[in-house]
């Protein structure tokens, strides 16, 4: 059993980001990257009969079962078989001890299962499974450049769903990337409107509007060298906000490294303050506007990001866009200020400690 929960160890630690060398790491991220290369041996095998798929999984196959078994399922599975076996051969499955001799079992077996189980999750709440801000930035980055550079990729959409409320399906942060033949509409609507202020007033409304922003910081969350967090005015979800670059730059593509840097900063700051909030992890869904990728010159674009979480009052309670808002218009709960306020109240120390996030 000992051997069975060192092994279960070393194995998370080693999936963990926190545990890898930089060579894994690397690797890592390569797996993301594939090579033109790469993928189309991939589709092909894929693509093919029966025997070619045999042939492209058969390495990784043999290895789960051989390599993969012996140093991970044989001793979760075989340690929990023999202690069932033995139990059963010395009758204690069966009733037929004494009472003293279960009572025994339980104070001594409810003790070590309780330490060995809060080591576990102690230990899954120190490495985490997540990846530095940074690193997931240059990832969207690379994606956008990539499926960007498609002939008839008009727009790339990134956007991150999280938490069962938000119809997420896995538990941990994973984003999506839909690479679209045509501009979709809340970009396109945006487009226009950024298009027409810009032909009438000769400047960005988005570079106007956050520098209202900073003057009266009434609404303002957080802010770095290169972002600014925000509640906008027009808020319809309680804690919407809106992430702004300071610079007028039309997408991530243009993003520095440094840049890049405080893109990771202020996300890993609102995403604490989110769960900050009502001390859960916050559902929301998040995502990207910015720039198409229909080849053509975009001056009007202002990189931003959206947040739109669904919680109103706790970590139950919800908002629900219904009769008024169906019928009628958004009503607020309460106004963008206070939700703005609630916010910064909130603070950029994790509720679950420093290492969290
Ligand atoms: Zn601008
Ligand atoms: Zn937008």
């Amino acid at each position: 059993m000992l051997l069975g929960v060192g092994v279960f160890l070393t194995v998370g630690h080693g999936m963990a980001w926190e545990g890898m060398s930089e060579a894994e790491r690397a690797a890592e991220l390569a797996m993301w990257a594939p090579t033109p290369a790469q993928l189309a041996e991939q589709l092909a095998a894929l693509q093919g009969s029966y025997f070619d798929v045999v042939a492209h999984r058969a390495f990784f196959v043999f290895m789960a079962q051989t390599m993969y078994f012996l140093l991970f399922f044989f001793w979760r599975c075989g340690g929990m078989m023999l202690l069932g076996m033995a139990l059963y051969k010395w009758s204690f499955l069966d009733g037929r001890r004494s009472e003293r001799a279960y009572l025994l079992a339980a104070a001594t077996g409810v003790p070590i299962g309780l330490a060995l189980a809060w080591y576990g999750v102690m230990e899954l709440e120190r490495v985490r499974f997540g990846m530095p801000e940074r690193t997931v930035v240059d990832v969207w980055r690379e994606q956008f450049l990539e499926l960007g550079s498609i002939p008839g990729i008009q727009y790339v959409q990134i956007f991150e769903n999280r938490g069962a409320m938000m119809g997420a399906s896995n538990p941990h942060p994973h984003c999506q990337i839909w690479a679209n033949a045509h501009l979709p509409t809340v970009p396109a609507r945006e487009q226009a409107s950024l298009t027409g202020y810009r032909a009438k007033h000769g400047e960005c409304m988005l570079c106007r509007y956050l520098a209202a922003e900073l003057e009266i910081m009434e609404r303002v969350v957080c802010e770095n060298a290169g972002f600014v967090a925000l509640v906008p005015f027009w808020a319809i979800w309680p804690f919407e906000m809106m992430i702004l670059s300071r610079t007028h730059l039309a997408g991530v593509a243009e993003l520095d490294s440094a840049g890049r840097d405080l893109l990771g900063d202020i996300l890993r700051r609102v995403s604490i303050r989110y769960d900050n909030l009502f001390a859960v992890p916050l559902p929301n869904s998040m995502g990207f506007h910015q720039q198409p990728t229909d080849g053509l010159e975009h001056p009007e674009w202002h990189l931003h990001l959206h947040f739109f979480p669904p919680l109103l009052r706790s970590a139950t309670i919800r908002k629900f866009s219904v009769g008024y808002e169906m019928l009628a218009m958004p009503q607020r709960d309460f106004t963008p200020e206070m939700a703005a306020a609630r916010l910064r109240e909130a603070g950029e120390v994790h509720y679950r400690g420093p290492q969290a996030g």
